[in-house]
């Protein structure tokens, strides 16, 4: 018998909406495309469960920090019919946990690129390399996706198995962060950064040092979008976001300014209007909408866009938002959807910035959690105040 460790997992039950039909893959595979239209009743129980086995490409890494974030409150939320709130892909039951770091404890024998001992964060997005998305580059849009913590055990156990291609070394944190401590949740903090940067700077190809960049909700992908444009050279960077404590912590991170939208539409000026007095009329160079309210979010920030202004849809959400495509005419506007972290140097590109000191979002987590505790950690996250809470194995 292999011996146990301790986990935090995802159950649900396989209930597909009277609206939806699954696909016949979906059935054989019980691997939802759209979560909350098939799961039902979702609830994370900490259980022992063995630790894995590694096969020869495959390494086993004890895990020593993971962040919980908005997407695992999702899975963990139910809308009033009981659904998963969540629209991606899941497979349960599953152990949470997407945003890790850990030391190589194992390889398997043909493991060539981490040994023994090396520091290291891991892919979330298991791209399968053989179907024609992943031939072509588009790795995000592998056909056979796989993800760590929605489809595949992620990081909230002690020990977790993964191929070695979705592993990078992040041993050089040691010279720039004091602590082991510190190094673990640095790493930890690279996946949510990693979401950013690929919509930011990959997808929809970045913004001239000196531009405007506002960043729609300062949950920990908001914070790493904020931190990203100081990085890069952002001229002003502003942020909506409603709750206080992730507010100040997106003026820590490098906000100029920071507003309640809320408040300031009661006080009777949209968001779109301030953006406007701000830029002296111009409009925001990009708009990085990270708080999964794109219906609310894209009409105010498509009247507030510097020409050739662009949006990058990140936040998730099951629903549709009106567009006023003569905008985007007339001001020669683009909107990117996009989604994972995969390919394109993003990993490398988060890790080297992290590496050189001049991005740390380390100050973003204001709450640490050992496993038997995720419950009661995903109970206080409900609130939302916290920016991001960890969970040290
Ligand atoms: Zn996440
Ligand atoms: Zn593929």
């Amino acid at each position: 018998m292999s011996p146990k460790q301790v986990a935090a997992v995802l159950h649900a039950d396989w209930k597909p909406r009277a609206t939806y039909n699954p696909t016949d893959e979906e059935v054989k595979t019980r691997r939802a495309t759209y979560a909350s239209r098939v799961w039902h009743k979702p609830t994370v129980q900490v259980e022992d469960i063995p630790i894995p086995e590694i096969t020869s490409k495959e390494v086993l890494v004890r895990l020593k920090a993971c962040g919980i974030c908005g997407s695992d409150m999702h899975l963990y939320e139910s809308d009033k019919d009981g659904y998963i709130l969540y629209p991606g892909l899941v497979k349960t039951p599953v152990v949470l946990g997407h945003e890790l770091s850990g030391i190589i404890e194992k390889v398997g024998s043909e493991v060539t690129t981490v040994k023994v001992g090396d520091y290291v964060v891991c892919e979330e997005m298991w791209y399968c390399n053989e179907c024609d998305p992943c031939r072509t580059g588009n790795f995000n849009q592998c056909v056979n996706l796989m993800e760590m913590g929605f489809t595949d055990d992620g990081g909230c156990q002690q020990y977790m198995k993964i191929h070695q291609k979705f592993c990078w070394k992040i041993n050089e944190f040691k010279k720039v962060f004091s602590s082991e401590d510190k190094i673990f949740e640095a790493g930890s903090l690279i996946e949510p950064a990693c979401v950013a940067y690929n919509g930011m700077f990959i997808r929809a190809g970045g913004f001239k040092p000196g531009s405007s960049v506002a960043v729609w909700g300062t949950g920990p992908i908001g914070l790493g979008a904020v931190g990203l444009a100081k990085a890069a050279g952002a001229g002003k960077i502003f942020a909506f976001e409603p709750r206080p404590k992730r507010a100040q912590l997106a003026r820590d991170v490098g906000a100029d300014e920071v507003f309640d939208p809320f408040a300031l539409q009661k006080a009777g000026t949209d968001p779109w209007q301030k953006l406007l007095e701000l830029t002296g009329g111009e409009g925001v160079d990009m708009h990085v909408e990270a708080a999964g309210d794109p219906s609310f979010i894209m009409p105010q920030a498509e009247k507030c866009m510097a020409i050739g202004g662009k949006i990058v849809d990140i936040g998730r959400a099951d629903k549709a938002a009106p567009v006023f495509f003569e905008m985007y005419q007339v001001r020669a506007l683009q909107a990117y959807g996009t989604q994972g972290h995969a390919g394109a140097g993003v990993w490398p590109g988060v890790i080297k910035l992290m590496a050189s000191g001049r991005f740390d979002t380390t100050k973003i987590i204001t709450g640490r959690y050992s496993i038997p505790d995720v419950p009661k950690a995903l109970e206080k996250l409900l609130s939302r105040e916290d920016a991001k809470v960890t969970v040290k194995p």
